[in-house]
């Protein structure tokens, strides 16, 4: 082993560890130095049943790729994340509920939330469910869907959650896909107000006649009305009512897979990426502690879905394993109007509070209203993940929610990184608004152009890692070749992002959008994330999305489309302006070509904008748009190729 320039820490849950800028610079290289020595240390947190020999064994070759992470170790997710916690925390609460309809939640302690998991945990076992099964948990934003993860996690089951808006089509080819022998669910969601259909949602898809593996389904009574069971079906209530309150926790290789999760679709066929036991556990909970400064006691929210990645590790598994009191909210934050989320963070002292530049807009586009009628004086921290943040949202964010008091952490991560990887550290980093700043321990991104070569210092190119790290997914269910296609072999022995990004003078980071929908206007390279940020700047525009079209002259040419601000009156005037503002604000080479005026985008369900679909109607080629199976809500679609403009 090389011999030690700074003595690592072992960071712990039970306490806060604030850093200073000069130790995370010291601390980051040490983890680059000597990764095994600084992953030796950090896996320490975890309570291991048979103590790991081995730290790291990887390499990104192509067609020989390995990723190992503490390989000959054993544990168990579940009683890292609850049972540890029982003899001195017992009655701390470990999770928040707060229902969709205002005025209702509960606190959930930490014996509750365990004697609950075992409950179920029980029933599955009874049903015959066995390590390495998987489970499909279709479920609302209530406190069952995080007992069944953990119930599974128990007993060495794989799950596989699917977020509560996809469709029967949705769930029959992720059912198919993962060969599920359980499905788990509800027999209602509320979101908003309105309820889903989500048992109705399960039976339509278990009817095809491709979907073949399930034994059974769960049902989870959430609303009081009737509803009769088919064959193969059982209450939730029903099969726990007298199951024990206490289920061994199954042994568990550090590289057992902990679950399968499909990405969110914004580029294509979502990928069913899956997850293993220890190094994502380590990377959730270290993760969690470092980028919030999470101290014991606090109130911490992470307003995503159990349905996307930033559900699993930043509501569920990282903050539980570090002891956290993490809130879930069954809701969205515009019902019943803006101000929802400022009362809901004064109504549980919320002191962290992470969501997406896309609800961020949508607080924003009514003005200041999400700041009326609560004082958050509790918070100190906010989150930002999904998207690059535009520097207007986040500017509003940190004035208007924030009240120009607390940090904002744009953490850029992804679904096949298990953990965020470019992020500051709520305690020692000097934020620039819309930059995710610094890489965080033992990551080690690099730029490179379209042939591969490094690019040095101040610069902008495709963003690459270039060593594994222990979050990192390792492999695509069913399809390890597509795995080492997609993310090993644009580049050799690196992992390709997909996303383009820059570096500046000081070193941050910038991620400027996905790598195919950076234009190339003019022989100039424009990311799509700098256009629509100057775009939003404007003070009529409440979202934008910018594509490029094929442009006799200039190569591509640039397409925007844009909502206003609720109220706006849209007419030629209002469109100059626009385009007279990006002129000016960022350079004559980006003012927009066309700019077609919308009430809506087409987003994925977990919000993300999703520019392969309108770039292909810029380019009047509509007729097939490809899988929009993840599509929100497909009626934006047809109205965005109605209205589109004439070229
Ligand atoms: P698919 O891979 O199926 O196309 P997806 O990439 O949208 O779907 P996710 O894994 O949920 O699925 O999203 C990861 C992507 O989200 C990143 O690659 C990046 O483009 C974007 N992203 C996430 N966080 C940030 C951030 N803080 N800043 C900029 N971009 C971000
Ligand atoms: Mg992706």
């Amino acid at each position: 082993m090389t011999s030690k320039s700074y003595a690592i820490p072992k960071f712990d849950h039970n306490n806060s560890t604030p850093l200073t800028i000069e130790q995370y610079h010291d601390l980051y290289q040490a983890s680059i130095n000597e990764p095994d020595n600084f992953w030796d240390i950090q896996g320490q947190r975890l309570d291991w049943t048979k103590p790991y020999t081995k730290v790291k064994d990887t390499r990104f070759n192509k067609g020989d790729v390995k990723i190992d992470w503490y390989a000959d170790g054993e544990l168990n997710v579940c009683t890292n994340c609850v049972d540890r916690h029982l003899p001195d925390h017992a009655d701390q609460s470990a999770i928040i509920w707060e229902a969709d309809s205002p005025g209702h939640s509960k606190h959930i302690n930490y014996q509750e939330l365990h004697d609950e998991i075992c409950k179920l945990a029980n029933g599955l076992k009874s049903l015959g469910v066995k390590k390495g099964d998987r489970v499909v948990i279709y479920m609302p934003m209530v406190p069952e869907a995080a007992y069944a993860m953990l119930a599974c996690a128990r007993l060495g089951a794989i799950h596989s959650v699917i977020f509560a808006g996809f469709s029967p089509h949705a769930i029959a080819d992720r059912i198919i896909d993962c060969e599920a022998k359980v499905v788990i669910t509800s027999d209602i969601s509320k979101r908003g107000g309105k309820s889903l259909p989500l048992k109705a949602n399960v039976d339509e898809a278990l009817a095809r006649d491709d979907v073949t593996t399930i034994e059974k389904t769960i049902v989870f009574n959430h609303d009081d009305t009737e509803m009769p069971l088919l064959d193969g079906q059982i209450w939730w209530h029903k099969l726990t009512e007298n199951c024990d309150t206490n289920c061994p926790a199954e042994p568990m290789n550090a590289e057992d897979p902990l679950f399968i999760l499909y990405t969110s679709g914004s580029t294509g066929q979502p990928k069913g990426l899956v997850h293993t036991t220890g190094g994502y556990l380590v990377y959730a909970s270290l993760t969690h502690q470092m980028i919030f400064d999470y101290k014991p006691g606090e109130v911490y929210w992470c307003a995503a879905d159990v349905g996307w990645v930033t559900g699993h590790t930043y509501i569920v598994y990282g903050p539980l394993a570090n002891r956290a009191t993490t809130v879930m909210f069954e809701g969205i934050p515009t019902y019943p109007d803006e101000r929802r989320i400022g009362q809901i963070i004064d109504n549980h002292n919320v002191n962290i509070l992470y969501t997406a530049p896309t609800a961020i807009r949508a607080l924003m586009a009514k003005g200041d209203l999400a700041a009326k009628d609560s004082h958050r004086d509790s918070l100190r921290l906010l989150g930002s993940v999904g998207e690059p943040i535009n520097p207007e949202a986040w500017q509003w964010y940190y004035e208007v929610v924030g009240k120009s008091r607390c940090p904002i952490v744009d953490t850029w991560w992804q679904t096949e990184t298990g953990g965020a990887m470019i992020t500051p550290l709520a305690s020692s980093t000097k934020l620039k608004p819309g930059s995710a700043t610094f890489p965080f321990f033992g990551v080690q991104p690099a730029l490179v152009d379209a042939e591969g070569n490094e690019l040095e210092g101040e610069n902008e190119g495709n963003l690459i890692i270039k060593d594994s790290w222990p979050g990192q997914a390792r492999t695509i269910h069913g399809d390890h070749k597509r795995f080492e296609e997609t993310y090993f072999s644009a580049y050799e022995n690196v992992y390709f992002t997909g996303d383009g990004c820059k570096r500046d003078a000081d070193g941050y980071y910038w991620i400027t959008g996905r790598v195919d929908d950076v234009l190339n206007v003019s022989g100039h390279r424009l990311g799509t994330a700098e256009i629509e940020s100057s775009l939003v700047a404007h003070e009529k525009v409440a979202e934008a999305a910018v594509v490029g079209y094929p442009h006799d002259i200039k190569g591509q040419g640039i397409y925007v489309y844009i909502t206003p601000i609720s109220g706006t009156e849209v007419t030629e005037e209002l469109t100059k302006s626009v385009r007279d503002w990006v002129r000016h604000d960022l350079s004559p080479i980006a003012t927009p070509d066309m700019i077609q005026w919308t009430n809506g985008l087409p987003k994925t369900r977990s919000g993300k904008i999703m520019r392969r679909i309108l770039r292909k109607i810029a380019a009047d080629d509509f007729a097939q748009l490809g899988d929009t199976s993840t599509l929100a809500d497909p009626s934006v679609v047809d109205s965005i190729i109605e209205n589109r403009l004439n070229r």
